[in-house]
């Protein structure tokens, strides 16, 4: 391990980033690990298929529509706990796991991320060291976090087995600086994410979209059309996309977001979504057998499904290139959505999934090339430019 990191100086909170307006505030120029910067933000250098090869062995088979899309994995079930944790984002697989490595005594600590006390919005990145700590962490925080920015006091706290929770750009990251950490052996369970937004476009997405913004503790873009805002007394208030204000909201998700590919966590040892599996289920992606080993360890709290598919998304993507094109005041994903309602194709399970891909990449494609267009060759991994190049994209 070298210890010249130890000389750099973080930045202060003020400080424009070095990956300037893409910066997702990962966290990890909060720390003395900036020194790692340049090669290790998702934003500066992309190198996910080296980091694959590094993680797990091997790079994703492109040739292999599973792992085009879903990326390097032994195994991907849909999962439901037999008990859910209430007030967890879904059924609470990511906190059961990072509860049992605790309790079996495989991490001293956890990179999970807390709410400020006083909004509980604010991320507030710990590193838990008990169950309660954990369970405090439960449920998105829809904001960008900066879960990197205690990883200076994992070396300070000397432990020496660690998992992080987080989602691809913090996961790249980190990877990339994993051999300095000290560490003996780290655990990365990872999140899909997508259309992150930052703390003031969570502001106006709330107001401009929920009856009670103040009360509202999470929310999610449904595969039924719908958002879903969960309120602090536990109603839903569903908000169907047709519904939202498109124009207020056009620019609100993070510059980072609209450019990034790393929608399914490519580099984390094993993933847990939803977006693959039937409706209320969660989906879970084992890339390597250390995920292996996170995921028995919780066996017995889960009901379990194989992963299916059905319908066809092709038609509705390509629908919603065009209505893209012609109508400006419109969110890419919006227009997606209604074509894809119009089509009646309701693709299902991984089919979903690969729809979603689909038009996440190549909204995020058309982004980049329109306002990044230097660093589009080498900013886009293979495989997603392999996805886009299946569809037939606007001339520039
Ligand atoms: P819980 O047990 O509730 O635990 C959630 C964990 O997430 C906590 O440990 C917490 O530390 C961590 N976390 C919360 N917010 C953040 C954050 N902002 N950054 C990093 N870590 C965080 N899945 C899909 O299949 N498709 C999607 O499009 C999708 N979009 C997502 C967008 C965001 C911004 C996030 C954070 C997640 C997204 N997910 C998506 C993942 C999904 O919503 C659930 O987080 C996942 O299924 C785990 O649910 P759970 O009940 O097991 O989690
Ligand atoms: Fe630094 Fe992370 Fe922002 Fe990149 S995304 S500039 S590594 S804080
Ligand atoms: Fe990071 Fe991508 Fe999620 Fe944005 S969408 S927070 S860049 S992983």
């Amino acid at each position: 391990m070298s210890l010249a990191h130890h000389k750099a100086k973080p930045l202060k909170n003020t400080t424009r980033r070095p990956a300037k307006a893409l910066c997702s505030e990962c966290g990890l120029c909060d720390t003395y690990y900036i020194h790692y910067v340049k090669e290790a933000c998702a934003f500066i250098t992309q190198h996910i298929d080296e980091l694959e090869v590094e993680s797990h062995g091997r790079s994703r088979d492109l040739d292999n529509e599973n792992e085009l899309y879903f990326g390097v994995h032994q195994d991907m079930i849909a999962a439901q706990k037999k008990e859910p944790i209430a007030g967890a984002q879904w059924t609470g697989i990511v906190s059961s796991i990072a509860i049992q490595m605790l309790e079996h005594k495989l991490v001293e600590g956890v990179v999970c991320v807390q709410s400020a006390s006083h909004d509980r919005f604010q991320p507030k990145p710990v590193i838990a060291r008990t169950a309660a700590e954990v369970l405090a962490a439960r449920v998105n925080k829809p904001t960008l976090s900066p879960n990197l920015s205690v990883l200076e006091e994992i070396e300070q706290s000397g432990i020496k087995r660690l998992l992080v929770i987080g989602v691809g750009c913090q996961i790249q990251a980190l990877r990339t600086v994993e051999k300095e950490l000290g560490l003996e052996k780290l655990y990365v369970l990872g999140t899909p994410c997508v259309d992150n937004v930052s703390r003031a476009g969570l502001d106006k997405f709330l107001n401009t979209t929920s009856r009670s913004p103040e009360t509202v503790v999470h929310y999610e873009f449904m595969q039924d059309f719908n958002v879903h805002f969960k309120h602090e007394d536990g109603s839903i208030e569903m908000v169907p996309f047709f519904g939202l204000n498109t124009k207020e909201l056009k620019d609100v998700f993070a510059p980072s977001c609209m450019s990034c590919f790393d929608y399914v966590n490519s580099l984390a040892d094993l993933v847990v979504g939803y977006m693959g599996a039937p409706f209320g289920w969660q989906w879970i992606v084992v890339r390597n057998d250390t995920g292996k080993e996170m995921l028995d360890l919780v066996q017995d709290q889960l009901k379990t499904q194989p992963v299916d598919a059905s319908g066809d998304r092709a038609a509705a993507v390509q629908q919603g290139i065009a209505a893209y094109d012609n109508a400006t005041t419109i969110p890419i994903w919006l227009a997606w959505i209604i074509s894809f309602v119009v089509n009646k194709i309701g693709p299902k399970g991984l089919e979903y999934g690969r729809f979603s891909i689909d038009s996440h990449f190549i909204r995020n494609y058309l982004y980049t090339r329109r306002n990044y267009p230097q660093k589009l060759a080498a900013h886009v991994p293979e495989f997603a430019k392999r996805i886009v190049a299946r569809y037939k994209l606007p001339a520039k």
